[in-house]
């Protein structure tokens, strides 16, 4: 049975969706994190050959038989990196249709009618991304050493540089000292050291610790709070930037926002919109809460048809 296979690739998790060629879902799964920045090549590559192949073992087809497949993974935003990429699926031995981009791309593709208007994600990662006849448009998306403001990690270190300011007597007093040493189970905020620089620790890892950040605002915490309102000011100043290029300052514009800070951190969301409505009255809001696969595979399909 020919078949099309679509992926979401983030920096924790990725997700599979297999169609068949009428646009029917077969299958949906789910696997490690396939972003080759973060994640390291072999790592990632490994994580996404094993997701195509023991999804498509699942469910009993023949990798020969995939028609077309499109992969929208975190860190595939150039074309380098979209080389590499497409290699892993070479290894495997998927002959058909292979198409390697970025995963605002997919969500844009899965969640905007015409595929015009913005996709801010905010998961382990940050980036904003619009696109308009065909003109793309990217704000952010630099990694974690160079950028994804607002992004889980973002909020993740920041929460754990209040605990530790506030340790050393130069911050504000805040609940994340202990309510990360709870979670990181160690007795001193030293300890924090060696957690961040454990070998073999990963962005996603780090990422985690956002949930603390959230469960101290949720406690009414003061730090906590600030830095989810600076998390939802970068995530808007990001999505600003491609406003601009696009000069859709007064158009209905649609934007779609999803990763785990605005599915999670429902604080970030509000602000993120109440700053959107503010500037961009006319603009359309919407939460996409489930993984763009589907949204890839939409496209591998489409570039059968092409
Ligand atoms: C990655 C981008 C990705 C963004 C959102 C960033 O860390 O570098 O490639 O698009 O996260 O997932």
């Amino acid at each position: 049975m020919e078949y099309v296979i679509g992926i979401d690739g983030g920096g924790t998790k990725s997700a599979i969706s297999i169609l068949d060629l009428q646009g029917n879902v077969l299958f949906t799964g789910r696997g490690g994190p396939t972003n080759i920045r973060s994640e390291g090549r072999e790592e990632a590559c490994e994580n996404l050959k094993n997701l195509i192949v023991k999804s498509v073992e699942k469910m009993h087809l023949k990798l020969g038989d995939c028609r077309a497949i499109c992969v929208g993974t975190a860190g595939a935003g150039r074309e380098e990196e979209k080389e590499i990429v497409t290699n892993c699926l070479k290894e495997i031995g998927v002959k058909g249709n292979m198409v390697v981009t970025h995963d605002a791309e997919i969500i844009l593709s899965e969640a905007i009618e015409k595929r015009e208007g913005i996709v801010v994600i905010a998961g382990t990662g940050s980036l904003a991304y619009g696109r308009k006849d065909g003109i793309e448009k990217r704000a952010g998306g630099w990694g974690h050493l160079l950028g994804d403001e607002g992004s889980a990690y973002y909020i993740a270190v920041e929460g754990i540089k209040a605990a530790l300011r506030y340790y050393d007597g130069r911050g504000n007093y805040t609940k994340l000292l202990d309510m990360m040493m709870k979670r990181l189970n160690v007795k001193r905020p030293e300890e924090f050291i060696g957690f961040v620089y454990k070998d073999g620790i990963t962005k996603a890892d780090i990422a985690e610790l956002a949930k603390v950040v959230d469960e101290a605002y949720k406690e009414g915490d003061k730090e906590a709070r600030k830095i989810l309102k600076k998390s939802a000011e970068e995530l808007f100043n990001l999505t600003k930037a491609v406003v601009k290029a696009f000069k859709w300052e007064n158009d209905e514009i649609s934007i779609v926002v999803t990763g785990s800070v605005f599915i999670n951190n429902e604080s970030v969301f509000k602000e993120f919109s109440r700053l959107i409505k503010k500037y961009y009255p006319k603009a359309n809001i919407k939460k996409l809460d489930k993984d763009a696969s589907y949204g890839a595979a939409i496209l591998a399909l489409s570039f059968l048809k092409d």
